[in-house]
């Protein structure tokens, strides 16, 4: 394809087999872009590949984001097959059902903080840490997914909540360290209907957080945000990752989150939106 916002772009993003991080592979492919997609799932990694209009421009790697051995081959395989790195996508993850603190026994919080905060934050950590020498080279990006939880309470326990501002902080401390060559950003999405998984150490990796979305039937009440309509099809929240990884698009921005939530911080003390009766 010539004319998309990311032509020619070479992209790597961890967590690329389901969720957002295919959607943007997906989005990132209709763009021009070509892309390697980093996941624990051989299988799912591979129907990336198949689905594609033109399999030429993706590349699997079957890794875990807490090894940086394999993050560093996977920046060495995506510059050997696309001759180059433009982007790093960072966003492989997992949530804790909003597990709050009085129902975590001491030991489980003492190995699910340990099984979070390795995937959430090293592993962006270190997938930065791969990537940076090449996107040097580039004058290229780095797009890490933040959430809602990177804000605001309840969209986790207290394990996903303080890895998710973790990541903000973490975006905010890579922009100042790796300008003026890279910018760093992140879009912070709100509810999405995807496979997201919570930790093995909970004995939460077999359930989805897209199970909870299959359940809600007419009489759910609409989530408490503004935009209660608004969808959770993680495809209508790739835009923002096109135009941070568009370095004609966004050049100017490094540092900065954006919020595709809904207005989470925009919700009324009555109710959450004041146009229900328009
Ligand atoms: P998802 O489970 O569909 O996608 C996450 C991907 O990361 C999966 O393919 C999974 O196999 C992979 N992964 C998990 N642990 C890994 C590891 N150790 N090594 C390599 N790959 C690993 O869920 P998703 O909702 O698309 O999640 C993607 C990101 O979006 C996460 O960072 C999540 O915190 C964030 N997010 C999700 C929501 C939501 O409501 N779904 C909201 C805000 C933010």
């Amino acid at each position: 394809m010539s004319g998309g916002w990311l032509d020619g772009y070479a992209v790597l993003i961890t967590g690329g087999g389901s969720g957002i991080g295919r959607a943007v592979a997906e989005r990132f492919l209709a763009e021009g872009a070509s892309v390697t997609v980093l996941g624990r799932d051989a299988d799912q990694l591979d129907d990336v590949v198949r689905g594609a209009a033109d399999p030429s421009r993706v590349h699997p790697v079957t890794a875990d984001v807490r090894d940086s051995d394999a993050l560093h081959r996977a920046v060495a395989e995506t510059v050997d097959r696309f001759g180059k790195l433009d982007t790093l996508v960072a966003n492989a993850g997992v949530w804790d059902y909003q597990r709050q603190l009085t129902r975590l026994g001491a030991k489980e919080l003492d190995t699910a903080f340990d099984e979070i905060f390795s995937i959430n934050v090293k592993g962006y950590l270190l997938a930065a840490e791969a990537a940076w020498p090449e996107l040097v080279k580039t004058r290229g990006s780095i797009v890490m997914t933040l959430s809602n939880a990177s804000f605001y309470v309840n969209g986790g326990g207290p394990l996903y909540t303080a890895s998710k501002h973790a990541c903000l902080g973490l975006m905010r401390e890579l922009a100042y360290e790796l300008a003026p060559k890279v910018r760093v950003n992140g879009v912070a999405c709100g509810g999405m209907n995807t496979d997201l998984r919570g930790p093995e150490s909970l004995s939460l990796d077999g359930r989805s957080i897209g199970a909870s979305f299959a359940k809600r039937g007419p009489d759910t009440p609409p989530p408490p945000i503004p935009l209660h309509d608004s969808s959770t099809d993680p495809r209508d929240f790739t835009g923002p990752y096109v135009l941070l990884a568009a370095r004609d698009q966004s050049g100017p921005i490094t540092g900065h989150a954006i919020s595709v939530d809904g207005g989470i911080g925009v919700r009324g003390f009555g109710s959450a939106a004041g146009g229900d009766h328009l």
